[in-house]
Parts: structure tokens; C-alpha cells; sequence
């Protein structure tokens, strides 16, 4: 199937049939999913040129990241069920979606942020996508605590991961994947937050498995923050810290279902640095021509990690793998979310006078 020509129906549509609508849902998309897979002819290098390495570009979605899969579901489940008010805690991405599916809804959208601690692309989206947006003076696991209390009120839909629609609309990555290679890949690796969508990759590579269109199930290996890594250190952390604010995340919802993942699928988790993030996202950016999101580099930053065999651990799915396997990294949201994180580290621009010398000697 060629996912181009299925650009503007939206995941609802291109998989109805596995997704939790009937007829009478009313479909609310912005022509989410069908993103691009990407082979990296370079990091493959980094194997010797073993494996087959793609990136799913999740920042090709119509608000910039995977986000928007699960919500073109979550809110035409709660249209359908006579919601009027969206709410989600957020640390950037889920509030950008929510305002953007409840404005194409015509629903109200409430967003509550950790105050302070937003990318500025992210805060500046809910705006202008008419969210009232609400900043809370605490951590994003605090602000999921209040959402997880208005859950019960009449007329309001929770469209945080807690909400399992979110994932049933987030699998369907999985489901682009398979279609595209033709099979599940060896190993499936991206970045954990929430960790719902390494949830709903499984849940999605799983049932392809069950159809019979997939002859086998990836193993899973997720990537956490050094200083937000709750899954990988197996306790809560109270005070997460790490530049990546996608995935500063010290108590994860969907914490249970990714170790389940994580186990059934013999895969792995592990952490990352954010000076290895922030390394990998201009490495993706200078030699791929793809613009990550912080805290999507953090699977670039972990295959580096794996690929290495000084730095991997001793049990890394990577040093078992056939040759020829195929490989996916998810690239879960666009880089111009979060500029203000690389123009930290950028150089000042090069200065030249107004004529062809000045440039040109310059390139030299
Ligand atoms: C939400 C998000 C994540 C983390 O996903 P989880 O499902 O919370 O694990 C990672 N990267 C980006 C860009 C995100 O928006």
C-alpha cells in the first residue's frame, strides 16, 4: 500500500476495522498518520551495515508529533459519547493535540501544564489553537493527578494516555510500519515517557501478529532519560529532570502495561544523557535532513548507545541480532517545537559583506 495516497484519511479511516468506531462515530482527523519511514543508510553503517535502519518520522503528523494518533480517536470516541470539554494534563505535545482536535470538534479543550517547564512551540500551539491553558505550580505527574480527579465529571473527556482510545489510535504506527516492510522489524526502539506509546506499539505489532500480517513481534527497547528514568531504576521519581521535556516523566501512567511490553516482547530498557540526546539530535538533523524534538532523540541517542559495543549492556537485544534484520527508531515530534534547546548550543552565524568574495571565502 502506498501510504501517500492514504495522506489525507486519517488513522480512522485506514484502519477501521481494528479500532474501537462504528458508523455512527463521528470522525473528527486532521489526516494524522501515514508518516514517513526513512532509511538511514548511515546509522545502519554504525552495524556494519547488518540491519536495515528506518525512521518513523512521527513530527510529520499534523500538530508534529505521534500525538495526534491517539487523539483523532480519543476525541471522536468523546464526540460520540456526548462530550463537550476536553481536558489533558500535558507536557507539551498532548495539550497541542487536544487544542487541535477540539477546535476541528468544535469542543472546549482545557490543558494543564507544569508551570514553566513547557517548550515554547508547544505552549505557543495550545494558544493559538484556542485551548485554555492552565499552568499548575508542580511537576507533570501533578498535573495528571488533578486530570485523574475531574475524570468523573458528566460532560468532560480525560484525553490523557490514561484514556485507552489514546492508544488504541497510537498502535496503527505499528500497524504503517508492518505494511510498509512487508514484516514486523527485529527490534523496534523509541523514547519512554508515559510510556504509552511503547504500550501501543506492542499492543498494535501484537494483533498484526494475531492477522497473520506479520510473521513475528519486534522486541521493544525503550529510552529514558538518565535523570527521569523511573521504568529503568523500577522506583518513582519525585523530582524527574532532563531537557527532553517530552519525557520528564518521574511516574509514568502506563508504567504496568510497558513492563508487560517490555517482558513478553524480550526487549530492554535503557537510559540515555541528555548531552547524548542533544548529540543525536544534530547528528539525525546534519546527516538525514530530519529535525527531532529532544526527547524523540533519545532513540537515535540509544541505538548510538547500542550500536556501540564499549557502552551497550550485556543482555542488548542489539548485540543478538540476525543479519539483515530490520530496525525502526520512532522520532516521536519536530524539532521547531522546541528550538529554544538548540539555539542554547548554536554558533553565532558566520558574517560576510554583500558580494561574492565575501561568501566564497568563506566555503573554503
Ligand atoms: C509524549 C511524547 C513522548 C513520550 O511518549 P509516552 O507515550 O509518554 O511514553 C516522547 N516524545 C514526544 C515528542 C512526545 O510528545
Amino acid at each position: 500500500m502506498n501510504p501517500r495516497t492514504n495522506r489525507s484519511i486519517g488513522v480512522i479511516d485506514r484502519y477501521r476495522s481494528l479500532l474501537p468506531v462504528d458508523e455512527s462515530t463521528p470522525v473528527i482527523t486532521l489526516g494524522e498518520g501515514s508518516t514517513p519511514l526513512i532509511e538511514s543508510r548511515k546509522l545502519s553503517a554504525l552495524l556494519g551495515n547488518r540491519c536495515r535502519v528506518f525512521l518513523k518520522f512521527e513530527g510529520a503528523n499534523p500538530t508534529g508529533s505521534f500525538k495526534d494518533r491517539g487523539m483523532t480517536v480519543a476525541v471522536s470516541l468523546a464526540a460520540q459519547r456526548g462530550a463537550t470539554t476536553l481536558i489533558c494534563a500535558s507536557t507539551g505535545n498532548t495539550s497541542a493535540a487536544a487544542a487541535a482536535y477540539a477546535a476541528r470538534s468544535g469542543m472546549r479543550c482545557a490543558v494543564l501544564l507544569p508551570a514553566g517547564k513547557i517548550a515554547l512551540g508547544k505552549i505557543a500551539q495550545a494558544f493559538v489553537y484556542g485551548a485554555k491553558v492552565i499552568a499548575i505550580d508542580d511537576n507533570f505527574d501533578a498535573c495528571l493527578n488533578v486530570v485523574r480527579e475531574l475524570q468523573k465529571e458528566p460532560t468532560v473527556a480525560v484525553v490523557n494516555s490514561i484514556n485507552p482510545d489514546r492508544l488504541e489510535g497510537q498502535k496503527t504506527a505499528a500497524f504503517e510500519v508492518v505494511d510498509e516492510l512487508g514484516d514486523a522489524p527485529a527490534l523496534h526502539l523509541l523514547p519512554v515517557g508515559n510510556a504509552g506509546n511503547i504500550t501501543a506499539y506492542w499492543k498494535g505489532y501484537q494483533e498484526y501478529r494475531q492477522l497473520n500480517r506479520a510473521s513475528r513481534t519486534p522486541r521493544m527497547v525503550g529510552f529514558q532519560a538518565a535523570g527521569a528514568a523511573p521504568i529503568f531504576l523500577d522506583r518513582v521519581i519525585p523530582a524527574p529532570e532532563t531537557a527532553a521535556s517530552a519525557i520528564r516523566i518521574g511516574n509514568p501512567a502506563s508504567w504496568g502495561p510497558a513492563k508487560t511490553a517490555l517482558q513478553e516482547s524480550g526487549g530492554a530498557i535503557d537510559i540515555v544523557s541528555d548531552d547524548e540526546i542533544f548529540a543525536a539530535q544534530r547528528w539525525v538533523a546534519a546527516n538525514e535532513g530530519v529535525f527531532a524534538e529532544p526527547a524523540s532523540a533519545a532513540s537515535v541517542a540509544g541505538f548510538m548507545k547500542c550500536a556501540d559495543p564499549s557502552r551497550r549492556c550485556s543482555s542488548c537485544p542489539m548485540a543478538q541480532l540476525p543479519d539483515e534484520s530490520s530496525i525502526v527508531l520512532t522520532l516521536t515530534g519536530h524539532g521547531l517545537k522546541d528550538v529554544a534547546s538548540v539555539l542554547d548550543q548554536c554558533p553565532a552565524p558566520l558574517k560576510a559583506e554583500a558580494n561574492k568574495e565575501s561568501v566564497l571565502s568563506l566555503l573554503s
